[in-house]
């Protein structure tokens, strides 16, 4: 379910069951999920897909290890989740049963930002062959 661009107030997410194109406003969304006596801090929850009804989560990068491929797909992927991520938080906006200090958040560094992401949050498709690189654990 990828993060095709982060905007102010919302941002693009592809399906990655039907492909459908949705902007999902940040006020939908909450950083971590606590549900069943369970909580996790570190998971966004999406809304369900109104084409398909997919259910989906955006992880956090749980590391401080640098990403192997630096500027690829993957790379820059897990730049806008940690991004969005630290987002959500900064606005107080986590899952209800968590407080914004239970949620640690891996805001990358502007510097690394503004080197991959000379255009605005936005994130292009990955070349439909690119079979490197693409097997990022779930
Ligand atoms: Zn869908």
């Amino acid at each position: 379910m990828p993060i095709r661009e982060i905007r102010a107030d919302d941002f693009d997410q592809e399906c990655s069951k039907c492909g459908s194109i949705v902007a999902v406003p940040l006020t939908a969304i909450a950083a971590g999920i606590s549900r069943s006596g369970q909580m996790n801090p570190n998971v966004v929850a999406m809304p369900v897909c109104a084409t398909c009804g997919a259910a989906e989560f955006l992880l956090r990068s749980p590391g401080e290890e640098e990403h192997p491929s630096q500027g690829s797909y993957g790379h820059k992927h897990k730049l806008l989740v940690d991004k969005l991520h630290a987002k959500l938080v900064q606005q107080g906006r986590v899952a209800e049963g968590l407080t914004p200090e239970q949620v640690p958040t891996k805001e990358p560094p502007a510097a690394v930002m503004d080197k991959w992401f000379k255009d605005g949050l936005k994130l292009p498709p990955p070349p439909f062959q690119d079979e490197s690189g693409r097997s990022e654990p779930k």
